[in-house]
């Protein structure tokens, strides 16, 4: 490649000239380690076989608005791409990255409503990436734009976050399904422990909004386990698969590859949502008794659900074949879960009915020591699946060895 700028005129040619494509990178759950997906990556294919990356041409695009030209052109090849797809897996969902000028016209909900509404594709095919940047200039077109995508029932994920300023509020505002994480960071983990914090702070965010996360840039297997036991939901980076061919995405697909797996991370999401509910019952109690009930109106709003349906401890099913923790244990932890909550309820309630502070203490107790029995059944099940998959790793590093040995002495 030459160092010379490439000029609107060259891009515009190109793309008119049928020299775009797409690129597809797998992306894999932590929760099974399957493929799940893939990113749409644009790539341009010179007549000489040579192939340029869109950080060489996209920042041109973008800066004379040809980028929505790109977007209108390339979105109806990657409907192309999904329907010669799913053929191999129905239910794949491609992300697709958009500029922040695509969102201002609504040209690209119309172009995938009248997909959807023609059953080219279904609304979980696609996914729509925006960057973090994007839109923090421009929030008012975007999240209109944003909502019809949504009530589309398409998939929005805010991409490259961490690099940006994004904020709680800001994000608990928009409608993404997703943050992903920025590949810069991710990838910097190993070397910088601020990036490490970005990260851990980003899924904590994450977490709090119940939106799912997905990390890019995931060159080595530390960084992969690091963020499988963190409770990250979808992995993506050159240590498990680069960007290929739409040919040798399918490819990959058919073979069906593994990757490692654990239920602990979307455990361990479980348990923190629980913390939380239990933070709040405690909260809601001290600043209650604290203030005359006259006052109690003017609290904070908590959103303090008793139900245990609504804590994802609850809501929590090791229903995945390969879980290693038995249904038993699961069974005993529910059971004390549910009259923990119950016991939040009477709490509250207790508190309301303003029958003196040694019922209130009582009522403390009780939840108090119903959570510490939570804890430890939490903390026995983390101890049992981590002896478990040690035990399983070291069994197969034997069976590797022996296979070695073994070829070894047929040579
Ligand atoms: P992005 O959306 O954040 O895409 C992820 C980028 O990270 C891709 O670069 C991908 O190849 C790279 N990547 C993935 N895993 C790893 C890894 O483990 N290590 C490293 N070092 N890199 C990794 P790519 O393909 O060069 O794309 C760059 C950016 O161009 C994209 O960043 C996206 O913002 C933009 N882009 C790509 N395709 C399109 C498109 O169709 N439309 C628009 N508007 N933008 C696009
Ligand atoms: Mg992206
Ligand atoms: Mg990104």
């Amino acid at each position: 490649m030459s160092d010379e700028k490439i000029t609107l005129a060259e891009i515009e040619a190109a793309l008119h000239g049928g020299e775009f494509c797409f690129h597809f990178q797998p992306k894999i759950s932590f929760q099974t380690g399957k493929i799940t997906g893939g990113e749409a990556l644009l790539r341009w294919q010179k007549p000489g076989g040579e192939l340029v990356p869109p950080g060489l041409f996209l920042p041109q695009a973008e800066e004379s608005g040809f980028i929505t030209d790109i977007t209108a052109v390339m979105l109806q090849e990657l409907i192309e791409n999904i329907a010669q797809i799913r053929p191999h897996k129905p239910d794949i969902q491609i992300a697709f990255n958009v500029s922040a000028l695509d969102l201002h016209s609504p040209y690209l909900v119309k172009m995938l409503r009248s997909y959807i509404g023609n059953r080219v594709i279904d609304p979980g095919n696609i996914q729509i990436e925006i960057t973090e940047t994007a839109i923090l200039d421009h929030n008012e077109p975007i999240r209109k734009t944003l909502l019809a995508l949504v009530a589309l029932g398409v998939e929005i994920v805010m991409d490259d976050f961490g690099t940006g300023y994004s904020s709680l509020d800001m994000l608990s505002q928009l409608p993404f399904s997703a943050l992903k994480i920025d590949q810069g960071v991710v990838g910097r983990m190993d070397k910088d422990s601020r990036s490490t914090h970005i990260v851990r702070s980003s899924l904590q965010m994450a977490r709090a909004l119940s939106i799912k996360t997905v990390a890019e840039g995931i060159e080595n297997e530390g960084i992969y386990s690091f963020l499988l036991a963190s409770g990250c939901s979808e992995a993506q980076g050159f240590w498990m698969a680069k960007p290929t061919p739409i040919e040798d995405f399918i490819t990959i697909l058919e073979d069906s590859p593994t990757w490692p797996s654990s239920e602990l991370g979307a455990f361990y999401n479980a348990w923190v949502n629980h913390l939380s509910y239990r933070r709040k019952v405690l909260d809601t109690v001290y600043t209650m008794t604290m203030s005359p009930p006259e006052e109690w109106s003017h609290l904070p709003k908590l959103d303090l659900r008793h139900s245990p349906a609504h804590c994802r401890l609850g809501q929590w099913n090791p229903s995945l074949d390969n879980s290693s923790v038995s249904k038993e244990t699961y069974k005993k932890l529910s059971k004390i879960h549910r009259a923990m909550h119950t016991a939040g309820d009477t709490l509250v309630k207790t508190v309301r009915a303003q029958n003196g502070a040694e019922s209130i203490i009582k009522a403390t107790d009780d939840f108090m020591r119903l959570s510490e029995k939570v804890d430890k059944e939490v903390s026995r099940i983390v101890s049992a699946s981590f002896a478990e998959s040690l035990r399983a790793r070291e069994k197969a590093a034997q069976k590797e060895g022996e296979e070695e040995a073994l070829n070894q002495a047929q040579i």
